[in-house]
């Protein structure tokens, strides 16, 4: 496996050298970063996180999340999709590894992951990852999803909606989550099932127009799919595996963090190199940087920007399977602080380089909206995290 070092090189020059660049011409058109996905394809990175024995580079967890990072300064839109692929390359890879699984459970996910990685490899396909739906309880992780899958002869015919689904139109295969339509009529959340849906397939529709805020050039579209045809070897995870994952591998849903990080080193850079004077189209070096109160907004953006990063590394340092209580505790408030201080770090961006930074010429407008995201983002929100920090602080397991 290329050294970590080596992957964040690449990540790095492709970035500086050719997502930058594109990066407002996506935003502006909302258009789907087909570019940059040819790169990181050509670049190998579409199997960034796929182990090695299928031909992928084999990063783990640690290392994509410090990639992901990287990736996120110089294009928040392709950190985020790219995010989609690389969560449903690592949940059936390293986390299924890490799960309770039977010896034919674990031979038969072998065999289908193997020719998941295949269509990666060799056929360069992308995967996005929709769960989820208008009713958002479901993504929150609170209901079973709405989205069914009903067992049929050689695979699954699969039923239901997903909303905000990045990629759409873009990816090769989603990765939908679903609940498996039992003969009782009950739906449970431990039956949820994980499908590769083609997006050719009949019965498989995309609408809307993704004309947003911010993360414009994600294509998060809706998804229609009526009566699919999924085959038994598209099942990502075996029955029953992700509801364990999202349970016993909790920094699962950590993975959408890193983009905002990199968003937010990007603002801080731009402050920077705006007040120096080095920004294309920005004003002339001159006094600004002297002024005291630039220097103490500067320092304040830095303090927040160490404080998400130390945070983050830790968290990051600590996922695996069953971690103890403070280390879960300690990953929702890494993502509270990464998603909330990357706004707050735009904003004092914003306030500290002046009015001529709204300009839509220049990086940080769109920096500042791109950020504006990060909070939105379930099963993790900062809210579904502030309040998990203070119930679980405050009860143990059990207490009512
Ligand atoms: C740019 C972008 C890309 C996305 N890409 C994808 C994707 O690829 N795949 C995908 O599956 N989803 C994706 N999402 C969807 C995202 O995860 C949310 O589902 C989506 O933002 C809709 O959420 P909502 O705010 O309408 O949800 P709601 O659940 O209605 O939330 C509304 C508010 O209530 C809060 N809230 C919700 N439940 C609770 C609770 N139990 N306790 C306390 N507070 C709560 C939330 O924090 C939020 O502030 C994307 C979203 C964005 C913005």
């Amino acid at each position: 496996m290329p050294a970590q070092d080596e992957l964040l090189a690449t990540v790095r020059w492709l970035g500086e050298e050719k997502f930058l660049g594109r990066a407002a011409g996506y935003d502006r058109e909302a258009r789907f970063p087909t570019e940059n996905y040819a790169d990181l394809r050509d670049a190998g990175f579409l199997g960034l996180v796929i182990p090695e024995r299928y031909g992928g580079l084999g990063a783990d967890y640690g290392s994509y999340m410090e990639i992901s990072a990287e990736l996120g300064r110089w294009c928040g839109a392709t950190a985020l999709t790219f995010n989609m692929h690389c969560a449903t390359m690592l949940w059936s890879s390293q986390m299924a590894d890490d799960l309770e699984m039977t010896a034919e459970q674990r031979d038969r996910h072998e065999a289908r992951r193997a020719g998941i990685y295949r269509k990666v490899i060799e056929g360069g396909a992308v995967f996005a990852q929709p769960f989820s739906e208008p009713n958002s309880a479901a993504a929150a992780g609170k209901v079973p999803f709405g989205t069914t899958a009903r067992k049929v002869e050689g695979g699954w015919l699969v039923n239901g909606a997903k909303h905000f689904a990045s990629l759409a139109g873009a990816a090769d295969y989603h990765g939908v989550l679903c609940t498996e339509a039992r003969e009782d009529g009950d739906a449970d959340v431990r039956d949820t099932i994980y499908l590769a849906v083609d997006g050719t397939a009949e019965g498989f529709s995309i609408s809307g127009d993704w004309d947003v805020l911010g993360m414009r050039a994600t294509s998060s579209n809706n998804l229609k799919l009526e009566d699919v045809f999924v085959a038994d070897d598209h099942q990502l995870m075996p029955r029953g595996k992700y509801y364990q994952a999202a349970l016993n591998w909790p920094h699962m849903f950590m993975t959408l963090c890193p983009t905002y990080m990199g968003i937010a080193q990007a603002a801080f850079d731009f402050t920077c190199q705006y007040l120096r004077g080095e920004i294309e189209g920005g004003p002339p070096a001159g006094s600004a940087r002297h002024s005291p109160a630039k220097q103490l907004a500067v320092a304040e953006m830095r303090i927040k920007l160490e404080q998400a990063r130390a945070l983050f590394q830790r968290a990051v340092a600590e996922a695996g399977v069953n971690p103890p209580k403070d280390a879960r505790l300690r990953a929702y408030a890494a993502q509270y602080t990464v998603m909330e201080y990357a706004n707050d770090i735009c904003r004092l961006a914003l306030r500290t380089c002046g009015g001529r930074a709204i300009f839509r010429s220049l990086r940080l407008e769109q920096l500042y909206r791109d950020s504006r995201c990060g909070a939105l983002m379930l099963p993790w929100t900062p809210e579904i995290c502030m309040e998990r920090l203070g119930r679980e602080s405050l009860f143990e397991a059990g207490e009512s």
